[in-house]
């Protein structure tokens, strides 16, 4: 061998050198205990120990939260206030309201970003956090949430409970069963042992009817589903059961994303003085919904896939339908559209009754790119002309008024502008 044998490039070298192994996932889930409740006892610590019931004290009133002391009685969370005051006369009523709420959850949320870089807000009082790069150099995972539940509890006198696992699903109920004010962390490769003995709808993905139907083949906890075979529960239930043969194993890939509820969805809804009863009056709230959500994810420069309804009828049931499109809008327009189209289903499929509360929401948000179809232009390409002489894709005019419209909004205020039907 020649004293000049060719060395490899740098870049090459180190290319070659090898890989620190990759750290396992470690997730932690955090969820405040019993958030309003315990927001109204750091604000009123003479209401410790006694029944607080958090919402609003008028003949329409719906309890937001109720303390294990009320809870004793019956009273839950979005049963009519007047009833829970029935079930527990001696409860105590309280509500600070949104913007003090509020401080306590950006507070909470200020305590998790100065934790890890990759924090996904899903709800005022809860979060997930990615914890895989915070070493044993610092104490790992297990040290950084210790951190967390203590300055919570000192600078806002709040708890919070939480669980550490190799993915989201696992976190979520691992922290569930952490309540009240404690730390789980479910060890590396232990993910699916740990589910095995929990009852089958402890999985976030398995609500009432899937439960049920669950229940109806035998299952009851979540390791009798693992061990069902995948495609059986894929043929059964379809995309759920797909995702269930999955989480029932533990195994959840989705990443945690730095940003989370505020990016994912926009909504609006409103709850009527008196139950409406009148289909015109629902799509003009629709309206009036859409247009709003459609100038947020203008301000915002996104679009939505998915356009959602929500209904609640007088006795409460509560109904949500959605469509999701082959092409992400912006426009109030089209998302009136979808609305309505979504309405006119429910009351095809459910017939109508006194509605209470109404929502539009858009979710499955991108960044805005203006993407034209051949579709939409349609007739401008083939030469044709529209109804109103006009030859610009609909979609294009739809947007220009918009941007029209958002603009006085910004100069004159909201109410300067009202569209038309
Ligand atoms: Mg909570």
């Amino acid at each position: 061998m020649s004293a000049h044998t060719p060395r490899e490039p740098s870049h090459l070298r180190s290319a070659l050198q090898p890989r620190e192994p990759r750290r396992p996932r470690r997730i932690a889930h955090f969820d405040l205990d019993s958030f309003f409740v315990a927001v109204e006892r750091a604000l009123d610590p003479s209401l410790i120990g006694k029944p607080v019931l958090v919402g609003h004290a008028g003949a329409r009133g719906v309890v937001a939260s109720a303390s294990y002391e009320a809870r004793k009685f019956g009273c839950h969370s979005a049963q009519p206030m007047a009833q829970a005051l029935r079930l527990c006369p001696q409860a105590v009523v309280v509500m600070s309201g949104h913007d003090v709420y509020g401080k306590y959850s950006r507070q909470f949320h200020d305590i998790l970003n100065q934790t890890s870089p990759v924090v996904e807000s899903v709800g005022v009082d809860e979060a997930y956090v990615d914890l895989t790069g915070t070493g044993p150099e610092v104490g790992g995972a297990y040290a950084a949430a210790q951190d967390v539940r203590r300055r919570v509890r000192e600078e806002l006198g709040l708890v919070v409970s939480a669980c550490i696992a190799g993915s989201r699903t696992v976190a979520k109920v691992g922290s569930d069963r952490a309540k009240p004010d404690g730390l789980l962390e479910v060890p590396v490769g232990q993910d699916a042992a740990f589910l095995a003995p929990l009852p089958i709808r402890d999985l976030p993905l398995v609500g009432p009817r899937l439960g049920e139907a669950l229940q109806a083949v035998g299952v009851r906890t979540i390791g009798d589903a693992a061990d069902l075979d995948a495609r059986w529960l894929a043929a059964q239930f379809g995309k759920a059961g797909e995702a269930l043969a999955q989480h029932a194993r533990g195994i959840d890939h989705t990443p945690v994303r730095a940003g989370g509820r505020e990016h994912r969805q926009i909504s609006r809804e409103n709850t009527f003085g008196q139950d409406v009863t009148e289909v015109e009056e629902l799509r003009r709230v629709l309206q009036q919904h859409a247009d709003r959500v459609g100038g947020d994810l203008r301000r915002q420069g996104r679009r939505a896939r998915t356009v959602s309804i929500k209904v609640r009828w007088s006795d409460f049931t509560t109904l949500s339908r959605s469509r999701t499109l082959d092409r992400p809008v912006q426009a109030t327009a089209a998302i009136v559209e979808t609305a309505r189209d979504l309405l006119d289903e429910v009351v095809r499929t459910e017939g109508l009754r006194p509605v209470r509360l109404l929502g539009v929401a858009v979710s499955n948000l991108v960044e805005d790119q203006v993407q034209l179809s051949l579709d939409d232009l349609g007739s401008g390409v083939a030469g044709a002309t529209a109804a109103d002489g006009s030859a610009r894709p609909r979609v294009l005019r739809d947007e220009e008024l918009d941007r029209a419209i958002d603009g006085l909004r910004a100069r004159f205020g909201d109410r300067s502008v009202t569209r038309g039907l």
